[in-house]
Parts: structure tokens; C-alpha cells; sequence
């Protein structure tokens, strides 16, 4: 056995994605805005119910280009509990990023800590859909209201999610989706950004060409963050299987829930009321006392049988060495518990429910 990743890429058949490249040997265009590049643009925004979209080379500069084009200063409220990339492209845009606790129940920023957090220099929250599981849109868009902060989502986790007949992207002043070969929907590499006001589409063009503008000028800082076509083709092609993969992932999460639900000492993930899930992670909260084993003892069983689960997300951000120890991590106490804690179990479209209950068996010590 090759062993069983946290995630496994998906991918379009072979032939399919051979056929979606073969014209770009005729018109020899293969990035700048080309014409698949257009074309996944419009799909996605009929995907994801936003009005706009932008696409980037990656997720990580879609973010520290919606930062950009906001064109924020001072302090930005933002989650320890994340992957690094969400406060890397705070300080990276010259900001001070204001750690905010997160909640016990789903993981994401506590919206009545926010507040308090608010200060003469704060400009911005950048809350994260952690694991998929949304945050409470309502309560950040009425704080956001109240002190006049832009609201920008890392919304890495939560393609495809869903509130009621709302797409998650279209909350927030913008959304950052990564279409990363590990996340739900991929383009390879690749990201983009969802906005309902129009006046972001040219700075957001301009901060990924260089800062130029259609006359041949530069009116804004920019760099290069252009998707190619080649990564534009991968995206089309998977949005054509995406629903059914997605559906795989929930029968795997399923399988996890009916063998996970109620036993002592773990608590696993859970589906929130009125929102369509994507399924992108499956983490489990270990309580040694409870369960008898910690999560480096259950990553650890599951390494033996060749199985990698993840320790998503460890260490919470505000202690990485980069930032030597200005975010003191001790005031966001449910965000270091539950990032000590935490481990990702497999989960992906190809995932077999055999894998599954081998998982779960391998955990509760019943594998034969
Ligand atoms: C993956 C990820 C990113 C970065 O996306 P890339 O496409 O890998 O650059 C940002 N934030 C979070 C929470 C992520 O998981």
C-alpha cells in the first residue's frame, strides 16, 4: 500500500484535459488573460453565485491582492487559526494583523471578542471559513458596518459553500477562494477573488499585470500574479466533475460521523444549520483524559498503518517563529487548545469508505 494523504488531487480524466489544451498549439496563447482564462472566469462566477471574480496565480496573492486594492492601513482583526498565507499576506501588505480568539464550536473568529479587539488603527477584518465551516457572516458584516472596516474573507476552504441561496463568496467586501491541488477545486495552482463592487475589477487586473493600467501606464504598486492557461484548462475541466466530487467527499464525511459521533473524548466535525457543506477537511479534536489517546498518539497510530492524517491547523499563527513572539499566543486560548489538539482526518473524492472505517477502526483500537 502507497498510503492513504490527508488530501489527494483531483483530477480530470486524462483525455479530457488533453482535449481542453490542444488548441492552445494553434493560437500560441498561453497566459495574459487568454481566452480559457475568460472563460473560467464566467463559470465561476455562475458556480459560486458571485458578481465578480479575479483570477490569480495562487490563493496567497489573490489574498495580498484584495488587501491591496482596499488599499487598507494600520491594523487588520484576522483568526490565529488558520494556515499561515492568511496573516503572511497581512504583514506582507505592510499591515499589523490583531489576533481574534475563535470559537469552541466551529473554529472560527469569535465575533464577540472582535469588538473589543477594534481600535483607532484598525482598518479591516479578515475572518476565515476555516475547514469550510462558515463564519457568522451577519455578525461580521454589522461590526464591519458599525466602525466602517472592510471585510475580507479567506475563503481558502469554502468552494462551492453555501448559505441558504447565498454563495459564500458573495459576503464581505471580497472573498478569497485557493485552488490549490489540495483544496476541493483546483486549477493546479491558483486562486481567485469574488467582489460585488466593480471599481475593484481594474486595480485588481492592475496589482497582478504589474501595476498597469489598459494605456500603457502604472498607476498602482503591482506585481505579477496572472493565471495561465494551462491552469485556466485544469479549472474548467474540473468544474465539470466538481458536484460529484464534492458529493464523494460528504459520503466519506458520513461514514467518519456515524463511526465518530458520541464516542468518548473526540469531538468531530459538524454541519452547520442551513449552510451546504463542501466537505473540505474532516478534523477531529482529541481529548487524551477522555479518550485515551492524544492527537500525536492518534497521528501517530495512523502513520504506523501508513495513513497521514494532518495537524491542521498546528502551530496557531500568532506563534510562528517569523514573528518572534510580538503576537502572544496565550490570549487566544481556544485557538492554542484546539490547535494542540486538532488532527485532519483523509478525506477526498477517491476515498473509499473501506479507507474510512479502516481510519476509524485504526483510532478506536479495533483493527484486528
Ligand atoms: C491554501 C490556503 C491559502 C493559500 O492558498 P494557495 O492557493 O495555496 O496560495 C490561504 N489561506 C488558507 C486558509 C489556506 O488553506
Amino acid at each position: 500500500m502507497s498510503g492513504i494523504n490527508v488530501t489527494r488531487s483531483s483530477m480530470p480524466p486524462f483525455e479530457e484535459y488533453a482535449e481542453e489544451i490542444k488548441d492552445l498549439w494553434d493560437t500560441h496563447w498561453l497566459t495574459n488573460m487568454g481566452k480559457k482564462h475568460n472563460r473560467l472566469r464566467e463559470e465561476l462566477c455562475k458556480y459560486l453565485s458571485v458578481k465578480n471574480v479575479s483570477l490569480f496565480a495562487n490563493g496567497h496573492l489573490a489574498l495580498e491582492a484584495a488587501i491591496a486594492s482596499m488599499k487598507l492601513t494600520g491594523e487588520v482583526i484576522t483568526t490565529p487559526f488558520t494556515f499561515a498565507s492568511t496573516a503572511q499576506a497581512i504583514v506582507r501588505n505592510g499591515l499589523t494583523p490583531v489576533f481574534c480568539d475563535i470559537n469552541d464550536e466551529d473554529y472560527t473568529i469569535d465575533v464577540s471578542k472582535a469588538e473589543k479587539l477594534i481600535s483607532g488603527r484598525t482598518s479591516a477584518i479578515i475572518p476565515v471559513h476555516v475547514y469550510g465551516s462558515v463564519c457568522d457572516v451577519d455578525g461580521l458584516e454589522k461590526l464591519a458596518k458599525k466602525y466602517n472596516l472592510k471585510l475580507i474573507y479567506d475563503a481558502a476552504h469554502a468552494f462551492g459553500v453555501r448559505i441558504g441561496g447565498s454563495g459564500i463568496g458573495a459576503f464581505g467586501d471580497a472573498s478569497m477562494f485557493s485552488f490549490h491541488a489540495t483544496k476541493v477545486f483546483n486549477t493546479i495552482e491558483g486562486g481567485c477573488v469574488a467582489y460585488s463592487d466593480n471599481s475593484l475589477t481594474d486595480r485588481l487586473h492592475m496589482i497582478k499585470n504589474f501595476g498597469m493600467d489598459k494605456n500603457g501606464h502604472y498607476p498602482e504598486i503591482g506585481g505579477n500574479a496572472k493565471m495561465n492557461e494551462f491552469q485556466a484548462a485544469m479549472g474548467i475541466c474540473n468544474l465539470r466533475h466538481i458536484d460529484d466530487e464534492i458529493e464523494k467527499r460528504r459520503r466519506v464525511a458520513a461514514r467518519y460521523t456515524e463511526r465518530l459521533s458520541g464516542v468518548n473524548g473526540i469531538k468531530i466535525w459538524r454541519e452547520q444549520s442551513g449552510v451546504t457543506h463542501n466537505y473540505a477537511y474532516f478534523p477531529v479534536v482529541f481529548d487524551k483524559a477522555e479518550f485515551g489517546k492524544s492527537r500525536d498518539e492518534a497521528a501517530a497510530a495512523l502513520a504506523e498503518h501508513n495513513i497521514f492524517a494532518r495537524k491542521y491547523f498546528f502551530p496557531p499563527v500568532n506563534e510562528l517563529e517569523c514573528y518572534g513572539g510580538r503576537f502572544e499566543a496565550q490570549k487566544t486560548p481556544i485557538a492554542k487548545r484546539i490547535s494542540e489538539s486538532v488532527l485532519a482526518l483523509p478525506i477526498y473524492a477517491g476515498l473509499s469508505i473501506d479507507d474510512a472505517d479502516m481510519i476509524c477502526d485504526i483510532l478506536l483500537g479495533q483493527l484486528l
